[in-house]
């Protein structure tokens, strides 16, 4: 078995299904008492939150930097970032380690391309949504990305994610919100799936709310950290 640092903390109300269903997976694969080897390290937000608000992502490197080498040296096989937003700064950490970091957009192309669905619509923070950090991503594994036309979309969606959602607050009309939202992209753009590229969005979106197929990249990820830890991925 292999053993995982997970970068958690972004927020925590996303970080503890990283931590229940990833020993739920490979409980599941393994059976018996077995569960996984991991090491979560809970960064507090709040001062990464004040720091992207301030657009200083190199003070958001250079906090994670350390938190990133603190898990390789605690003999961790590879790491994770459990948030998708943060991977802005992925290949920063990645050429810090020695170690892989399981990229949050592979494990999501991954669910998409095995469906044959390539153009996705993708709902995420503003970061994520009007940045290319995670887009390219997806874009290199052949995945054709669509995001909200209006720019107050834009704001209201990550809105909900950083007041709401990171909160644990789900709302009846911020639901409602994000299914107009998607329908839309569905309607006027002809999206064969919607990413829920936020880690936090699938306590408010569930695949029953939607008439395309639903990827939660919080799911992908974990899928694939559970098939890394016990050894199924390729
Ligand atoms: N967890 C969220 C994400 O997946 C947003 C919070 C953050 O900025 O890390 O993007």
């Amino acid at each position: 078995m292999k053993k995982i640092g997970i970068i958690g903390g972004m927020s925590y109300e996303s970080s503890i299904h990283y931590y229940e269903r990833i020993n739920d997976g490979v409980n599941k694969i393994l059976g018996g008492l077995t569960c996984a080897e991991m090491i979560i390290y809970n960064v507090n937000f709040a001062p990464i939150r004040e720091k992207m608000l301030k657009n200083d992502w190199e003070g958001i490197k250079n906090s994670l930097i350390p938190v990133a080498k603190t898990l390789e040296k605690s003999g961790v096989d590879a790491i994770a970032i459990a948030t998708n937003t943060i991977h802005k700064i992925a290949d920063d950490l990645e050429k810090e380690l020695s170690i892989p970091l399981i990229h949050i957009a592979d494990c999501v192309s991954q669910k998409c391309l095995h469906d044959k669905k390539k153009k996705i619509g993708l709902l995420g923070t503003k970061y994520t949504m009007e940045e290319d950090f995670l887009k390219d991503r997806l874009k290199k594994n052949g995945l054709e990305i669509v995001i909200p036309k209006e720019k107050e979309e834009i704001e209201e969606i990550n809105r909900i994610i950083f007041d709401e959602l990171c909160k644990g607050e789900i709302k009846e009309t911020s639901k409602k919100y994000y299914i107009d939202c998607i329908n839309h992209m569905i309607k006027k753009d002809g999206i064969e799936g919607i990413i829920l590229g936020c880690t936090e969005i699938e306590m408010l979106i569930k695949q029953e709310d939607i008439t395309i197929p639903v990827y939660d990249t919080t799911q992908a990820h974990i899928d694939s950290l559970v098939d890394y830890i016990t050894e199924e991925r390729a």
